[in-house]
């Protein structure tokens, strides 16, 4: 028989595990572990292993030896306690509990009050000398062990059929609150549970407490797999190996009486990351109570509102208590705390720590002040911050000006609780199906509100732009998961009645419907009435619209500070994608080291040019050709000096003309003859020429340097532009750089061809000038086969630039116009095709090879090639992470994605040092 340890004690003053053995006993169980070694009360229990775990899911049975360890804690538990598992005059009483190596707040299961049946209860009550205590602790744990172990499902509105039980009896028996229901009425209830989850199995409910604690224990087990879980795990990219640890726990009781309590509490405002203790408790309750937000909970520290309700204010001892505990967790752990505490008859006891989920701007203020407080180094700091989350930092809000005048206007519905700031505007949906559907499948913004979240709704919650809730605090499931997604998001918000099977929420007399419009502002609680417009955040007042001083938004400087020790670590650049000097200036002001796409598009279009242009599409002959091009030769020129200036200094990207010619002509009738009139040629000509250039697959067509082969004095009108303006800045005393980069390359011959075209026109206007600016000319690598012909493309180009978006379409196939609805099939739970959105993060194994080999054969002819990316990934962090690994020169993204990219890429560089190290 094997002699492998599957099960670890803790509480009682010792523990057999430790914080570094998360990997084995999750990170619940080896906190709990580690607090019991600090001398902090933990009630006593003992930890099955996630290799217990693993064993069970890869043979559908339990470990060879588990059943005798787990035995033989459950009596060491039996004799820590003073009390019998099953005994009726004794009872002890344990909670099952799951806790996974990752953190996946609410994700998975757990059963309190394992131990009850017919006679427990009564020895439980008899011993408490409270009856009324011990029938509210059994119909909890038939409700809780309902829903884990024998799988009650929620009703068609996502209701929990124990809920409404509660709920009618409570309306029939006209009490608002749990709290006032008395041994009857809760005697009762356990009848009607038992009676349900009878009917429901179609099986008697086990009586026997040996036989509850094993379907727990494999009812935690399989919870690893649930369609939720794997869905959480999905959305953050957490692996789906390594199952979950089991944690069986003595329970301690916040529910018998006034002296007892239950919260939970943060060891700073994990929504703005302000150094103040933080939490929510509810006397006499359980577990649950507060994160399911069956009532709303009052604030552990005392303010000016609390009125004599806060912890501090009802139980100062306690409060002192717990303060002490929560420093010393602080400085022990030195990141921000999540702290789980039952208060028993005046006794305090912590029941979980762990790293506490913030949004990101909690995010950065905690780690730029733990620095400062000496917990942490910059490196820590510049790790500590999901790169992602910075969105939330740079996201509008409700214009203050335009949220008035709603407000002015009768708009404003109601106010909660601010549970995740940001602002957010959408159709108003009363499901998560409904939120997936309106959003994948009419391509809508939608707000979800319910009465309160649960696990089950994770999906639709991340899909939605934010989440309303009419019950819960800023600890319940609604508020844990915004913040973790960084959604806005508002909870508690009572005055909403909200009623599933009309589909409809009230507010006094006023009905919203689902599919209204409606505006929830996280950051202030206000729910209101319609579509508000939004204004910039406080970073981009200050480094954007230059509105705000800097001194003024706390936020920009802890920003500022992270941003700059990430530059200190990060070996790639960063630069942008932009293509009119505002975006350019503002990309600067985000980080941007230099422009690596700056699309020509727009200066075909708009005003004059787009007459210009085409008359040089229906010219017959190059002559006609280029004298319409001549037009646009000084336009082009003045776009050109507007960027170079506003990048001065740094390198400019400029992509030669890319789409195809009929995306400049007319398209109806109506169109067609005005423009033949302007153009005063006859409109057969011109919609013959429309015939003659319509293309059955455009994407695949006549575009990028095809159109350069075929037409050469365009790009040659381009390239004399960009050198034009390149020289008078130059000859102004401005540094300016311009990259001349070729799109949709394929072939060696297309680019050594037009180089030797454009070439001597830049060289040409040097001359001309009298000035010497530097050549650079290159190619992007979006073509596959260019990737698997890089060498010899090399030895014509002075960069590459990876174009990961035609790149990605053109290796799976898809068309990136037409993937919408297909891609929600491959991305669905139940079908999992892809993992993940290869438009959204690179797909390493496939694209992500192609790159690898153009860089390495490309580097190969040209040691010293710069190479980029300039597609929508390079602002994915997890994207931004390959291309630092593959040894990218730079990643060039959206003006507002900067700051993302250049702390993503600072911890990949800090990731790869460390793991050299070792
Ligand atoms: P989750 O991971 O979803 O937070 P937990 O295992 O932490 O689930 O348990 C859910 C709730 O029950 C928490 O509030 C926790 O503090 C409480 N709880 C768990 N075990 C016990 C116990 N032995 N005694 C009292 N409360 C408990
Ligand atoms: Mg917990
Ligand atoms: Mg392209």
């Amino acid at each position: 028989m094997s002699k492998k340890k599957w099960v670890y004690r803790f509480g009682a003053g010792k523990a057999e595990g430790t914080a570094s053995q998360r990997e084995l006993l999750g990170g619940k169980g080896a906190n709990l572990a580690e607090m019991t070694n600090l001398g902090i009360p933990v009630p006593p229990g003992f930890t099955i292993t996630t290799e217990a775990c693993r064993h069970y899911q890869e043979s559908g049975e339990f470990a060879p030896g588990l059943e005798q360890q787990v035995d033989g804690a459950l009596a060491s538990l039996e004799e820590w306690m003073d009390s019998r598992y099953g005994s009726a005059e004794q009872p002890l009483l344990v909670s099952v509990r799951s806790g996974a190596p990752v953190s996946m707040p609410g994700m998975m299961d757990t059963v309190l009050n394992l131990g009850l049946n017919d006679s427990t209860v009564q020895g439980l009550g008899a011993r408490a000398g409270d009856e009324r205590f011990a029938f509210d602790c059994y119909r909890r744990f038939l409700q809780m062990y309902g829903d884990v172990v024998l799988g009650v499902k929620p009703n068609e509105h996502g209701e929990n059929p124990f809920e409404l039980l509660l709920k009618e009896h409570k309306a029939r028996r006209g009490v608002e609150n749990d709290v006032d229901l008395d041994a009857a009425d809760l005697k009762a209830l356990v009848q009607q549970f038992r009676d349900k989850l009878e009917a429901d199995t179609g099986k008697p409910f086990t009586e026997d407490p040996k036989e509850q604690l094993w379907c727990a224990i494999r009812a935690v087990f399989d919870s690893w797999d649930t369609a939720r879980a794997t869905a959480y795990r999905r959305i953050h990219r957490l692996s789906n190996v390594g199952g979950t640890a089991v944690n069986v726990q003595a329970m301690v009781f916040g529910n018998l009486g006034s002296d007892c309590a239950t919260g939970v509490a943060f060891t700073r405002d994990p929504g703005n990351g302000e150094k103040r203790f933080f939490g929510e408790y509810l006397l006499n309750a359980q577990g649950e109570d507060v994160v399911a937000g069956i009532r709303t909970p009052d604030p552990l520290t005392r303010t000016a509102d609390t009125a004599g309700n806060s912890l501090e204010e009802t139980m100062g001892d306690l409060y002192q208590e717990l303060v002490g505990i929560y420093r010393k967790l602080e400085t022990h752990y030195r990141d921000m705390q999540d702290l789980e505490f039952t208060i028993q008859k005046g006794k305090l006891y912590l029941l979980q720590t762990r790293n506490g989920k913030r949004t990101g701007q909690a995010a950065v203020r905690i780690a730029v002040d733990m620095v400062d407080e000496g917990l942490i180094d910059e490196r820590t700091a510049v790790c500590r911050v999901d790169a992602e989350s910075l969105v939330q930092l740079l996201a509008p809000t409700f214009s203050l000006q335009e949220k008035q005048d709603a407000i002015d206007e009768g708009r404003l519905l109601a106010r909660g609780l601010r549970a995740g700031p940001g602002a957010a505007t959408g159709r108003m949906v009363l499901s998560a199906e409904k939120a997936v559907d309106m959003v994948r499948n009419k391509n809508e913004k939608v707000i979800l509100v319910r009465i309160e979240t649960s696990p089950e709704d994770i999906a639709g919650m991340h899909i939605s732009e934010g989440i309303l809730t009419a019950r819960g605090g800023l600890t319940s499931h609604a508020a844990v998961v915004a913040r973790g997604m960084g959604k806005p998001c508002v909870v508690g918000c009572g005055d909403i009645e909200i009623d599933y099977s009309r589909k409809e929420f009230r507010v006094g007399d006023r009905v919203v419907k689902q599919g209204d419009p409606l505006s929830i502002d996280g950051t202030t609680g206000e729910v209101l009435l319609g579509a508000l417009p939004t204004s910039p955040s406080e970073v981009v007042q200050v480094l954007v619209d230059r509105s705000l001083d800097a001194k003024e938004s706390a936020t920009f400087q802890s920003l500022q500070r992270l941003l700059e020790w990430a530059d200190r670590y990060r070996t790639m650049q960063v630069r942008t994608n932009a293509d009119q000097p505002a975006d350019a200036l503002a990309a600067r002001a985000f980080g941007a080291e230099g422009i690596g796409l700056c699309r020509t598009e727009h200066m075909f279009f708009g005003g004059e040019r787009i007459v210009a242009v085409r008359e040089m599409i229906l010219a017959e002959d190059e002559q006609q050709r280029r004298r319409a091009l001549d037009k646009l030769l000084p336009m082009q020129r003045e776009d050109f000096l507007g960027i170079f200036r506003a990048m001065e200094g740094l390198p400019v990207t400029v992509r030669l003309l890319d789409p195809p010619l009929h995306e400049f002509l007319p398209k109806d009738r109506a169109a067609i003859e005005k423009v033949a009139e302007e153009m005063k040629v006859a409109p057969e000509r011109l919609s013959h020429k429309i015939d003659k250039l319509a293309e059955f697959n455009p994407m695949l067509g006549h575009r990028g340097c095809r159109l350069g082969i075929s037409f050469p004095e365009i790009y040659e009108v381009q390239v004399r532009a960009i050198f034009e303006a390149a020289c008078e800045l130059k000859a102004q005393g401005v540094d300016v750089q311009p990259e001349v980069m070729i799109p949709l390359v394929g072939t060696v011959e297309e680019l050594r061809w037009l180089r030797d075209r454009l070439e001597p026109v830049a060289r040409q206007v040097m001359k001309e000038k009298g000035t010497e600016v530097p050549l650079s000319i290159g190619t992007m690598i979006e073509v596959p086969r260019a990737a698997l012909v890089a060498d010899g493309i090399a030895r014509h180009a002075d960069f590459f630039s990876f174009g990961t978006n035609d790149l990605t379409q053109m290796t799976y196939g898809y068309s990136r116009d037409d993937a919408g609805p297909f891609l929600a099939d491959y991305l669905s739970e139940e079908k999992g095709i892809l993992p993940a959105d290869p438009f959204q993060s690179i797909d390493q194994e496939g694209v992500g090879a192609l790159v690898k080999m153009g860089i390495k054969l490309g580097r190969s002819v040209r040691g010293d090639l710069k190479i980029g990316v300039c597609g929508e990934h390079g602002g994915d962090p997890y994207s931004v992470a390959f291309f630092h690994d593959v040894g990218l020169d730079y990643v060039s993204c959206s003006p507002y994605r900067v700051p993302i990219a250049r702390l993503a890429a600072a911890q990949q560089a800090i990731a790869s040092e460390a793991k050299k190290k070792k």
